[in-house]
C-alpha cells in the first residue's frame, strides 16, 4: 500500500484463506525519521487494515522544511486509522494535513497527548503564518555562529539564498483534525476495526508520550510495537517506561543509539556549578528551552536547587508560554511522574515549586527582562533559531558575567551548535555581537534513553521482539544499535526512507 492505492485496498480486503506466501501478512514502511531524527511517519500494513503511525515535521534547514510539503506516497483515504505517539512536532506536526490528503478516520493518542495537541498544532499553524509574513517583510529571524581569528574583524556571513518558509495548513484545518482525535487511557485497548486494535504504553519521554502497541485478533502477541520516543529512567522526572509486551516487530527509536548512560553523570551538580557562577558575579543564566520536555526537566531541577538555597538572590523567569502550559498538565496528571515526585505531590508538595518563578506571556514582558542581572531565564526556542531567546542572547552574549546553558542535540550550523564549538561572534537579527559569555553544557537533561537504556527496554518484556526496525536516529546511531542487537541475537534492520519491509506474524 505504500506504493499504490489498489495494493493497499486489497490488503484491507484481506482474506485469511489466501495462502500467506502470496499475501505477506504485515509490512512496515518508514517514510520519515529513517536515518535522521525528524519527520516521524511510518505505515503499518496488516491483514485487517493499514495504520499510519505519527505524521511529524521534518525540521532543520529550509530545504528539510520543504520536504513537509510533499506527502509520502500513501493512500491516505484507505487508512483504517492514524496513531500519534506524542505531541512533539517531529511526531505530530503534519497531522493537520490529513483531511486534505483524504483521511477521514480517527486519530488515536493518549489522553495526555490529546490535552497538548490543540495548543501545539494551533501554535504550529500560527507560527507558519508569522514566519511567512516575517520573511515577506524581510524580517525573518537570523541566528548564525561566526568564527574569527584573534584580533580579526568578524566576517558577516553571506546571506543564504532567500527561500520562503513553507506554509502547510490553516487554523481551520487544525480544528478539523482536532475533531478527529480519539484519546485512549493508557493501556486501554481501542478497536480500529476488523480485529485490529491499538493500546498505549507509558513511554516516560514527555507528558503523554507513549509507545503504540498493535494487536490482531488470533495472534497471541502484539504484531507490532512503535516505540515513539523512549524516555531515560535516569532523568528522574517521569515514571520509567512500561515494559515492552511480547511482539513480532519492534520499531525502535535510536536518537541516542551511540550514547552511553554514563554520558549523563550529574544534572543537579552541573546546574549547581553554573548557578554558583551566576550568583557570585550577579550574572544571568540563559537556558534555551524546548517547551515540552526540557522546560519541565529544568524547572524541576531548579526547584531542587531552590530547596538547597542555590537560587538565593536570583530571579527566575519562564519566557515560554507553551512550557508553562505543559508544566500545569503535569500537575493534573501526577501519575505520570516518577515515584519520588508522586509521593511528594501526594503529600501536598509541589515538585515544580521554584519560589518567585515568574511566567511571561508577552513580548513586552520578555523585552523588559532581557538578560537581566542576577536572574535565570528559560526562553524558547530550544534550538536558538527563533523566539525570545534570540533577544536575550543578543543582549547577553557580549557580557562575560552571563552564562548560557546548553544540553542535548542541536542542528549542525545552528547558533547553539556554534556556541558549543567556541564561535567568537554571533549574528542575531541583523546585529553582530561578540561571544564573551561562558557557554556551559548541562548533561542529563535529555528526554531520550541512551543506547543501553534502549536495549534494556527492548528486553523488558516476557520475550525479546522477534525483529527490530531501527528508526529516528542517524545512520551512525542506528549502526551502533544494530551491533548491540546482533550481540543479543536479535535481528535488526535500518531501512532507507520508503523501504517496505514485509514480515510474517
Ligand atoms: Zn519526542
Amino acid at each position: 500500500m505504500s506504493r499504490s492505492g489498489p495494493e493497499g485496498r486489497s490488503t484491507n480486503q484481506y482474506d485469511r484463506r489466501v495462502p500467506e506466501t502470496h499475501h505477506p501478512p504485515c509490512a512496515i514502511t518508514c517514510h520519515g525519521a529513517a536515518g535522521e531524527v525528524t519527520g516521524s511517519c511510518s505505515l503499518l500494513e496488516t491483514p485487517a487494515g493499514s495504520v499510519l503511525v505519527d505524521f511529524g515535521l521534518f525540521q532543520g534547514p529550509r530545504s528539510s522544511e520543504w520536504r513537509n510539503v510533499e506527502p509520502p506516497p500513501i493512500d491516505f483515504a484507505s487508512l483504517a486509522a492514524v496513531v500519534v505517539t506524542h505531541a512533539h512536532v517531529d511526531h505530530c506536526g503534519r497531522l493537520p494535513m490529513l483531511p486534505r490528503l483524504g483521511f477521514r478516520g480517527r486519530v488515536y493518542c493518549t489522553e495526555g497527548t490529546a490535552r497538548l495537541l490543540p495548543r501545539v498544532l494551533r501554535g504550529s499553524a500560527r507560527l507558519q503564518r508569522v514566519r511567512l509574513d516575517e520573511f515577506r517583510r524581510g524580517m525573518a529571524p537570523e541566528a548564525i555562529p561566526i568564527w574569527t581569528e584573534v584580533g580579526g574583524e568578524p566576517a558577516i556571513p553571506t546571506a543564504e539564498p532567500a527561500v520562503e518558509p513553507p506554509f502547510l495548513y490553516t487554523p481551520d484545518e487544525v480544528e478539523t483534525l482536532l475533531a478527529m482525535l480519539h484519546p485512549l487511557p493508557l493501556r486501554r485497548r481501542g478497536a480500529i476495526g476488523r480485529g485490529l486494535a491499538v493500546r498505549f504504553g507509558h513511554a516516560g519521554h514527555v507528558f503523554g508520550a507513549a509507545h503504540a502497541i498493535f494487536d490482531l485478533e488470533g495472534c497471541d502477541r502484539a504484531i507490532a510495537v512503535f516505540s515513539g520516543d523512549v524516555g531515560s529512567p535516569h532523568t528522574g522526572l517521569l515514571r520509567p517506561p512500561d515494559a515492552l509486551p511480547e511482539c513480532a516487530t519492534l520499531v525502535l527509536e535510536s536518537t541516542r543509539g551511540d550514547r552511553l548512560v554514563s554520558d549523563t553523570p550529574d544534572p543537579d551538580g552541573d546546574l549547581a556549578k553554573v548557578l554558583e557562577e551566576v550568583r557570585s558575579n550577579s550574572g544571568t543564566l540563559l537556558i534555551p528551552t524546548f517547551a515540552l520536555g526540557r522546560a519541565q526537566q529544568v524547572v524541576w531541577r531548579l526547584a531542587i536547587a531552590a530547596r538547597h538555597g542555590r537560587l538565593e538572590g536570583l530571579s527566575v523567569y519562564l519566557d515560554a508560554p507553551m512550557a508553562e502550559f505543559a508544566l500545569r498538565r503535569l500537575d493534573e496528571e501526577p501519575e505520570q511522574l516518577a515515584e519520588p515526585l508522586r509521593t511528594q505531590a501526594a503529600r501536598g508538595g509541589d515538585p515544580f515549586a521554584v519560589p518567585g518563578l515568574k511566567a511571561l506571556f508577552s513580548r513586552k514582558q520578555s523585552l523588559s527582562i532581557a538578560a537581566r542581572p542576577s536572574s535565570v531565564i528559560l526562553a524558547g526556542a530550544g534550538f536558538c533559531d527563533a523566539g525570545p531567546i534570540l533577544h536575550h542572547l543578543a543582549e547577553g552574549l557580549p557580557r562575560p558575567e552571563v552564562r548560557v546553558a546548553l544540553s542535548g542535540w542541536y542542528p549542525e550550523g545552528s547558533l547553539a551548535w556554534g556556541l558549543l564549538r567556541d564561535c567568537t561572534h554571533a549574528r542575531i537579527n541583523g546585529q553582530t555581537v561578540a561571544v564573551r559569555a561562558g557557554i556551559r553544557r548541562l548533561e542529563g537533561y535529555s528526554g531520550h534513553a541512551s543506547a543501553e537504556e534502549l536495549v534494556t527496554w527492548a528486553k523488558s518484556g516476557p520475550a525479546p521482539p522477534q525483529r527490530v526496525i531501527l528508526n529516528h536516529g542517524t545512520d551512525s546511531s542506528r549502526a551502533a544499535m544494530a551491533s548491540r542487537f546482533e550481540e543479543l541475537g536479535i535481528a535488526s534492520q535500518s531501512p532507507a526512507p520508503g523501504t517496505r519491509l514485509e514480515y510474517s506474524i
